[in-house]
């Protein structure tokens, strides 16, 4: 028994007893004449007269009895249905029809309610005798006169006859009475589109459970499977309370027909809550509601236990469990929905849509809503839209997450790029730098290698320099076999200078010397260098002794020639004594040879009077 019976129940009851305070209780029965009346189906509510009986033992003979017969009671108003409430009692109903005409009638009539645990059916036979068949929802399914979902007694009315049929109902749960006599054709057409239409909800049922099933396997996301189990236990619920679980799953079940559909109530609850936790993502989101939501869906599956123990007691008390759960899903859903949460947008409509088709079928169980196909089915209707909304709300919540993991993935691509490019601008700062450093240390370098061959007070080659040139110079000559000429220049008397004009005016004599010979001694090739101390070198490779001894003379020379005085010279100016020595390189001379010939040289040219230069001989 569901929410919405129990609702009608309430309701029908309050109008119930309205009623009996404006209408006679023993209001006329009213008989129906069957021959005369041509509309199918007709609703037997207010031809039924009904009599309560708490105490279970009376039996169809006893309710004919005058007294009893008396006390039906009658005139209920023309709904769909006669609700009860929750009650131990037995049920008597009498319906009373004629038939006028010529020969007997066949009819259907349909008790289109399928929780009635027990129903006996009391049909008179031609003798006036009774004859009884015993079924319900606690008895095997065969023991229905015809095969449906609800229990459905084919009658004949035999020709000018007025015959009482009797039902007892029984039930665990409410007890609700929607009779209706059908002629045997129509009844035929109607159940062929009744069937139709439940095969086309658990058709598409099916469908979506093994599409989430394939979705389920495929993405590893639990919510499938939550949302599989919602949808299950919906379907499974509404078959329960259709029939058609009792006609079809488990058809000789005798308690489990009973208590099944509580069952399918409580994890109808339990599945969408718990859809609903994973779906709007409330533990995250609204931490504080989610507790009680895990509580809400404890509680649910507590009655499970419940039912087992007593199906009466809990199954009246259940129904405040649903009404809060319900409005606490709905509840939770809104306030998501106002927190902007798009998946609650889909799961507030549809909530929304499956308690409207459930107040729907329950306002049409109430007979405030005509029966037809759409109040008969509103439940599948309402189950149906929810289930694919639920399906479009998991495939946008799919696409809203690969859209945030592709927003993370870009963010970190970014972030990498980001990361890549400091790295590269950082090395390419780091390589202008060490070029930079290493142009300063080439520099550096060539200016120490300068500095090391250059002799700090004339700023021409020093000895170290002149000694490597020299030894370079010679063996390239002993390759080419060419003559290499050297120098050596002394200036005369320059003790008696420094003495004479200062040790500081000898320093600037010796670079003006210097640079004298720079400028006269400059082919491509020669070097000039200070030998140390008054002595000056130079190198002139290629040259023989000839021409090298020009060379030295035209620095004799040029020097003379301008006349840098020097007193204590009997020549009155600076000038040079130079020795010439120049060879051709081979295995048998030294390059010590040819500095030791012009050592000679020089000597021999200061012995001859100075200022002059000579030749090695
Ligand atoms: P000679 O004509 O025989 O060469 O006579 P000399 O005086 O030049 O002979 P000597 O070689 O004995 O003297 C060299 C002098 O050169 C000694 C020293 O005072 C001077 N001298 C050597 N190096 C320097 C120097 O760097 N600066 C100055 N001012 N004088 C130097
Ligand atoms: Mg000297
Ligand atoms: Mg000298």
């Amino acid at each position: 028994m569901n929410l919405n019976d129990r609702y009608r129940c309430l309701i029908l009851l309050i109008l119930f007893g309205l009623q009996l305070l404006v209408t006679p209780i023993f209001a006329a029965e009213k008989i129906l004449e069957i021959s005369q009346t041509k509309q199918t189906p007709i609703s037997l509510t207010e031809y039924l007269a009904v009599f309560e009986d708490p105490s279970l033992t009376l039996t169809q003979t006893d309710v004919q009895k005058a007294d009893i017969a008396a006390r039906f009671k009658t005139d209920f108003p023309a709904a769909e249905a006669i609700s009860f409430d929750y009650s131990r009692s037995a049920y008597w109903l009498r319906l009373t029809l004629h038939n006028t005409s010529d020969h007997p009638l066949e009819r259907m009539l349909e008790i289109g309610y399928p929780l009635l645990s027990n129903v006996q059916f009391y049909q008179p036979m031609a003798s006036g005798a009774y004859q009884s068949i015993t079924t319900g929802l606690a008895l095997p399914f065969a023991t229905r006169p015809y095969p449906n979902r609800y229990f459905v007694f084919p009658i004949t009315v035999l020709a000018h006859t007025e015959q009482a049929y009797y039902l007892r109902i029984q039930a665990t749960d409410a007890i609700i009475v929607p009779a209706r006599l059908w002629e045997t054709q129509a009844f035929h057409r109607y159940e062929r589109n009744d069937y139709l239409a439940q095969a086309w909800y658990f058709g598409m049922v099916t469908a979506m459970i093994l599409f989430n099933l394939l979705l389920f396997i495929a993405l590893r996301d639990v919510i499938y499977f939550l949302y599989i189990g919602f949808v299950s236990c919906m379907a499974l619920a509404i078959a329960s309370q259709n029939g058609l679980s009792k006609e079809f799953l488990w058809p000789n079940a005798m308690l489990w027909s009973d208590i099944s559909q509580f069952i399918c109530d409580s994890l109808i609850f339990v599945t969408w809550l718990l859809f609903m936790r994973r779906m709007l993502n409330t533990q995250t989101v609204i931490p504080k509601l989610d507790r009680f939501l895990k509580v809400m869906v404890g509680i649910n599956l507590f009655t499970l236990v419940g039912f087992a123990v007593s199906l009466q007691t809990f199954a009246e008390s259940v129904v405040l469990l649903y009404l809060t759960s319900i409005i606490f899903v709905l509840g939770i859903g809104l306030f998501c929905t106002f927190k902007r949460q798009r998946s609650a947008y889909f799961f507030v409509i549809a909530s929304t849509v499956l308690c409207f088709a459930a107040v729907i079928t329950a306002l049409n169980n109430l007979g405030f809503l005509p029966t037809n196909f759409l109040t008969v089915n509103a439940l599948q209707f309402g189950s149906t839209l929810e289930m694919l909304l639920l399906a479009f709300a998991l495939a946008d919540r799919f696409n809203e997450i690969r859209r945030q993991k592709e927003i993370a993935q870009n963010q970190v691509l970014a972030a990498q790029q980001h990361l890549v490019e400091n790295l590269q601008s950082s090395e390419r700062i780091l390589e202008t730098r060490v070029a930079e450093r290493t142009a300063e240390l080439h520099t550096l370098n060539r200016k120490l290698e300068a500095l090391s061959m250059t002799d700090g007070l004339t700023g021409i080659a020093n000895r170290r320099h002149f000694d490597d040139v020299l030894a370079r110079e010679w063996d390239r000559a002993l390759r080419l076999n060419q003559p290499l000429a050297l120098a050596i220049l002394d200036v005369d008397w320059f003790k008696k200078y420094n003495d004479h004009y200062g040790h500081q005016e000898g320093d600037d004599c010796l670079r003006s010397v210097a640079a004298i010979l720079a400028t006269n001694v400059c082919r491509t090739g020669d070097l000039v260098a200070r030998y140390g101390g008054e002595e000056f070198v130079f190198i002139a490779p290629a040259t023989d002794g000839d021409n090298a001894l020009t060379m030295a003379k035209k620095v004799c020379e040029t020097l003379q020639a301008l006349t840098l005085p020097h007193e204590m010279s009997e020549f009155g100016c600076v000038t040079f004594s130079i020795g010439v020595a120049a060879i051709i390189p081979s295995k048998e001379n030294t390059l010590d040879s040819l500095v030791k010939a012009a050592d000679d040289a020089l000597y021999r040219a200061k012995a001859q009077g100075r200022n002059r230069a000579v030749l090695a001989t």
